[in-house]
């Protein structure tokens, strides 16, 4: 039987743009393929320009028409409403992110989905409890200003997401920006198109009104999404993806000097002192770097231990790393599904291949596993361990996203802050030590837009997130979503 087939059920066969509230064809489509065994899934309609005109023109209406008129509240109560609406089909959204990505069934339930919902009612309860910012400042002529501060929505936002956290990073987005009163356009990933689409599905069943979301389906460049970004109807982009495309997006936005938010690339490090709780440590590096086969732009490549500790760690990081089950999502008990194509997994075997031209020692892994099954005709790979690669090994600085760590000895405090700050990615470390002091000491030098003090990827959605140096710019996540948003205005006002 196929194994997709309870999933595929449920799913829509052509995945539809829908713009102006209403699913709309294109004559072109692709097929989107699973990563499990290769078989075709569903057909998605390409957008030509003129559907991508048509989305920014909807939501151009919309959102000079209803939706910026609506009071926060209202539109908070929009943002449940959505929430709702996924929690209804949450079986469907689960089968669709399981079918997409290959991902373990019980991450797309307690992760993937379950943050969709949250990310809509985070930002409408933030909406509703935001606090304003007033002043009163004295005049030179013993008079009184006030000045207070106004939210303006920014207008068009372009959203345009990638595929290893579909539904997630697509609603983190989608969400803020329709909180703070904007209507979008939205472009999932051409790798994962359908929970998008249930999304869509969602709005219209909610009677959203028309043009406050829309949805085009199609490529990055040269296709939908690089017409989004250079829409002269656009007004703002939010782009989640590799550090190379927000560099192409950023050149396209410049003419028409439009905000950009980047969440990018990173080569994260995790680590581990000799003082570190050694179990949690092992645990937590094993979650840090196959959590989703590798493919969570926050995973950790680069580990680096402390010498007393660095055989030992190496042994039970290794024993832990065989002991996961690599296979299928819909067989019981497993725990790593498949890289999200053949096309990626071309990508990462050629790091496996280099790793070795470059005089890595593999300690585990470094090839392709063997079912027997359809599986065979999947992407999928070895979760990998290598030890012995200098600093500037390209498989030591450059992200490879698969299920892959480099571990690598060290001495002393500033030697690995230092080793951990090399580096041209800045998004993400985590430090494993039971040293209160040292962990904070060490949090507070490290160049990274989040440091994880004896955890990994565990998040307040009230707190900034982004990245330094490649890893993008801008933070989001609570008021830094809020803020970049809105357009804000000072009113400054005469009293006395
Ligand atoms: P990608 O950059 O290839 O594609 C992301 C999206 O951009 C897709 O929807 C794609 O169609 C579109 N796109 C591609 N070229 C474009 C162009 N020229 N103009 C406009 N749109 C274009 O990224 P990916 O392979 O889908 O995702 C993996 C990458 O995302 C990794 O580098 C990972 O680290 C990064 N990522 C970062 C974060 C973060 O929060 N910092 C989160 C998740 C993933």
């Amino acid at each position: 039987m196929n194994p997709n087939a309870h999933a595929q059920a449920a799913l829509p066969q052509r995945l539809r743009h829908f713009i102006d509230g209403q699913f709309v064809d294109s004559a072109e489509t692709f097929a989107n393929l699973s990563p499990i065994d290769g078989r075709e899934l569903s057909r998605v309609v390409e957008a030509d320009a003129a559907a991508v005109d048509a989305a920014v023109k909807a939501a151009r209406r919309a959102q000079q028409g209803p939706w910026r008129d609506l009071s926060a509240s209202a539109r908070a109560d929009w943002l449940h409403r959505i929430a709702d609406g996924i929690e209804a089909r949450f079986d469907d959204f689960v089968a669709a992110e399981v079918a997409d990505t290959g991902r373990p069934i019980a991450q797309a339930r307690s992760l993937d989905i379950a943050r969709g919902i949250a990310n809509f009612r985070t930002f409408a309860d933030l909406l509703r409890t935001a606090p304003g910012e007033f002043f009163e400042t004295a005049t030179d002529d013993g008079g009184k200003l006030l000045n207070y501060v106004t939210r303006k929505p920014l207008g068009v936002v372009g959203v345009i997401s990638p595929w290893n956290l579909p539904l997630l990073l697509f609603t983190w987005k989608v969400a803020p920006a329709l909180a703070m009163g904007n209507c979008v356009v939205a472009k999932p990933s051409e790798e994962t198109p359908t929970s998008a689409t249930l999304l869509a599905e969602v709005m219209r069943d909610i009677q959203l009104p028309a043009g406050v979301f829309n949805l085009i389906h199609g490529h990055g460049a040269n296709a939908a999404g690089e017409w989004l970004t250079r829409h002269p109807g656009v007004d703002a982009i939010t782009f989640t993806g590799e550090s190379k495309t927000g560099s192409a997006i950023m050149k396209a936005v410049a003419d028409g000097v439009k905000n950009v938010s980047f969440e990018l690339g990173g080569k994260n490090a995790a680590v581990v002192f000799a003082d570190a709780d050694f179990d949690a440590a092992v645990e937590g590096v094993l979650k840090s770097s196959f959590t989703n086969a590798g493919q969570v732009c926050l995973c950790s490549e680069r580990v680096y231990v402390e010498r007393p500790i660095f055989e030992r760690f190496v042994a039970a990081l290794k024993e832990k790393t065989e002991a996961l089950k690599i296979g299928s999502p819909y067989d019981a008990g497993t725990t790593t599904g498949p890289l999200i194509s053949k096309g990626h997994r071309e990508k990462v075997l050629g790091y496996y291949k280099l790793a070795l031209a470059e005089g890595a020692t593999v300690v585990t892994g470094g090839g392709v596993p063997q079912f027997g099954n359809a599986c065979d005709e999947g992407a999928f790979v070895q979760p990998t361990i290598w030890t012995g690669l200098p600093d500037d090994a390209r498989c030591v600085t450059e992200e490879i996203f698969g299920p892959v760590c480099h571990i690598a000895p060290f001495d002393s405090e500033d030697e690995v802050i230092r080793r951990v700050n090399d580096s041209a990615y800045g998004l993400a470390a985590s430090i494993w030590t039971t040293h209160l002091a040292r962990g904070h000491r060490v949090a507070q030098q490290i160049e990274t837009g989040i440091v994880w003090v004896n955890a990994w990827f565990v998040r307040d959605l009230r707190t900034p997130f982004g990245g330094a140096k490649l890893s993008g710019f801008g933070r989001e996540g609570g008021r830094h979503s809020m803020d970049f948003y809105s357009e804000l205005t000072n009113v400054c006002v005469r009293i006395a």
